[in-house]
């Protein structure tokens, strides 16, 4: 099966956003076993999707389309699609009733209006894919020999579209089936981990990608087999391998496997509490563990200290030792994570404290110098780290590096 992907949105042609859909919509058909031959680009033009349309339909078997699906009147890939074809626009009443519904739920107050209707409409004939992440279905039209496949432009959309309706329609037609796993990996940069695993990179059957979150690695290891075979035989001695050559830096498998779900669940097999005494993060900690289900088990309270009068009365950090070391320093988180620890009666304390930026940086602790430390019965032991980027980058790497700190602490039993 040829295949050619169309992105339709003026503001890819402007250079306002990358084509982030067109890869990822490409690396998933090389999967499926499905040959790329192009991607088109065009705006929100009628004229120049329609004639980009006939082309790409001229040469290939299957278009995929990105963008244009909207409620708005530039929003017209569906329709160009009709028009191609000679198909009526038809309502899905499905669709029209989601629509409805989500509609009157987010806006009770306004009547929906006929732009957002038009949603609801695709050419005759077409398999409607829903779309779980927001408002536009997409769909599949079928004609002549020729499919096209509409999906939306926000990517979080499109992916979830992919993945979850296109991928099994095209692997139907191919017979090969995706399997694929994530492991996750913190503390070990990409590039280590590239060449840790560089041999498993060539191994073509399964293939392994490495993708970047905050502070940590996904590694993705994928197997394209034949429909009813067990991917087991071929994932598992590759996920064993990966495990092995990286230790403990591997934490989870899986996008609901975060560093915080994996902390609430080894916190609630042990039994124990934590609390934290959070300066430049704010708060942003405890929240990310309140976010998983079971938080309440594993966290009683927690301190936002931002000011050192807070340090001082909440977490119990001496004067002297703000006056002496400053309120970015090892000795200040040491102090506030023993203080949340001890006056919380939690059996972990985890502190943050750091310049997060953009002002507040001197020569001896620039943007970017924060203390992790964590306390635990035994002992108190705070860590240096020099964070590169904006202040929100900033702070979410100091909650990553927070977490994992705990969570090493957690493996190793103390
Ligand atoms: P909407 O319902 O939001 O109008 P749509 O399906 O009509 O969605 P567009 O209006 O074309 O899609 O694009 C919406 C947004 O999705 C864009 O502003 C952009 O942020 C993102 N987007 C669109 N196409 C792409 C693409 N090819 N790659 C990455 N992001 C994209």
């Amino acid at each position: 099966m040829i295949c050619e992907i169309l992105s339709v949105g003026t503001e890819l042609l402007m250079g306002q956003i990358a084509n982030t859909d067109a890869q990822y919509i490409s690396k998933r058909l090389s999967e499926l076993g499905i040959n790329v031959y192009r991607h088109t680009t065009v705006g929100d033009n009628p004229d120049r999707v329609k004639l980009a349309l006939n082309e790409a339909l001229g040469r290939s078997d299957l278009v995929i389309t990105t963008g244009g699906l909207g409620p708005t009147e530039d929003d017209l890939t569906k329709e160009m699609v009709a028009e191609y074809f000679g198909l009526k626009s038809v309502l899905h009443q499905p669709s029209y009733d989601a629509l409805m519904a989500r509609m009157t739920r987010l806006h009770p107050d306004k009547p929906v209006t006929a732009n957002n209707l038009k949603q609801a409409y695709f050419p005759e004939g077409a398999r409607i894919m829903p779309n779980l992440c927001g408002t536009a279905p997409g769909c599949i039209v079928t004609h002549s020999g020729k499919s096209v496949a509409v999906l939306p432009g926000p990517p979080r959309e499109m992916r979830d579209m992919f993945d979850r309706e296109l991928a099994p329609f095209l692997s139907e037609k191919t017979g090969i089936v995706i399997h694929s796993r994530f492991l996750r990996i913190f503390g070990v940069g990409e590039s280590r981990v590239e060449t840790i695993l560089l041999d498993l990179f060539h191994l073509g059957q399964p293939t392994l990608a490495l993708y970047c979150g905050v502070g940590e690695v996904q590694a993705r290891i994928t197997a394209a087999l034949a429909k009813g075979e067990d991917p087991a035989p071929v994932l598992d001695p590759v996920e064993a391998e990966i495990r092995n050559r990286l230790g403990d830096a591997v934490y989870g498998e899986g996008s609901d496997s975060t560093l915080e779900s994996t902390i609430v669940k080894e916190l609630t097999r042990l039994e124990k509490t934590v609390c934290f005494a959070e300066s430049c993060t704010g708060g942003m900690l405890a929240s990310m563990i309140v976010n998983c289900p079971g938080a309440s088990k594993v966290l009683n309270e927690s301190y936002i200290t931002y000011s050192n009068e807070s340090k001082r009365r909440l977490t119990g950090v001496a004067s002297d030792t703000l006056s002496r070391f400053g309120a970015v320093s090892e000795r200040c988180a040491i102090e506030m994570a023993q203080g949340a620890r001890v006056r919380s009666a939690s059996d972990y304390g985890v502190s943050v404290t750091g310049v997060a930026g953009p002002d507040g940086g001197s020569e001896d602790k620039p943007v970017g110098t924060v203390y992790i430390a964590i306390s635990t019965a035994k002992n108190t032991t705070a860590r240096k780290y020099e964070f590169i980027g904006d202040r929100a980058w900033i702070r979410k790497l100091c909650c990553a590096h927070a977490l994992n700190e705990l969570r090493l602490t957690l493996l190793q039993g103390e």
